[in-house]
C-alpha cells in the first residue's frame, strides 16, 4: 500500500530492479502484480537473446521502466481523484474519474494491443 514516484534509473551492471521494488504503486488499478510478471518475462527475453548480461539488463530497463513509470503516475491520479485527494503540485486538476481512469488504461495498455503484440518468446524456442 505504498505509492513511490518513478525511479531515475534501476540499477547499473549486473544489478537491476523488477516489479515492487522497481515501481510499488497504490493497489487501484490492481495491476501491480502483472506488471512484475511482465517485467520478469522481458528481463528474461533480453538475457535470453543478448549475450552480455549488462547489455540485458539495460535493454531490460531501456523498455520497462518508462512503461511502469506512467502507470505509476497514471495510477497515483486515478487514486486520487476516485478518493477525492487533494492535487500534488503540478498535477492536473479537475479531472473526472473517466477521463483518469481512461488515461490509465491507456498507459497501462488496451488488450487489443497487449494480445497483438510479438511473442517475448526467444526465438528457436519450442514451446509445448
Ligand atoms: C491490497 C492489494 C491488492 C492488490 N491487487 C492486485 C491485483 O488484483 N492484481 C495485480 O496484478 N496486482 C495486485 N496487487 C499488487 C501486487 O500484489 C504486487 O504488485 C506484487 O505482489 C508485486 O510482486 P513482487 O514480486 O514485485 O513483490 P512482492 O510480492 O512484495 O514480493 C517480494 C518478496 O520478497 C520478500 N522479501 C523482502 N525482503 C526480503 C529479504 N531481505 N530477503 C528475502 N526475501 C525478502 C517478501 O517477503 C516478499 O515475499 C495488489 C496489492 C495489494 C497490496
Amino acid at each position: 500500500m505504498v505509492d513511490r514516484d518513478p525511479l531515475p534509473f534501476w540499477g547499473r551492471g549486473r544489478v537491476t530492479l523488477l516489479g515492487d521494488a522497481a515501481h510499488p504503486g497504490y493497489p487501484s488499478g490492481a495491476n501491480g502484480g502483472t506488471q512484475a510478471i511482465i517485467d520478469a518475462r522481458v528481463l528474461a527475453y533480453h538475457l535470453a537473446v543478448e549475450p552480455d548480461p549488462v547489455a540485458a539488463l539495460a535493454a531490460y530497463e531501456a523498455e520497462r521502466r518508462p512503461v511502469t513509470s506512467a502507470i505509476v503516475l497514471a495510477n497515483r491520479e486515478m487514486d486520487r481523484v476516485g478518493r477525492n485527494k487533494s492535487a500534488a503540485p503540478g498535477a492536473p486538476s479537475g479531472e473526472s474519474i473517466e477521463k483518469v481512469t481512461e488515461a490509465y488504461r491507456k498507459a497501462a495498455g488496451e488488450a487489443e494491443k497487449l494480445n497483438s503484440r510479438a511473442s517475448l518468446t526467444p526465438p528457436g524456442v519450442v514451446r509445448d
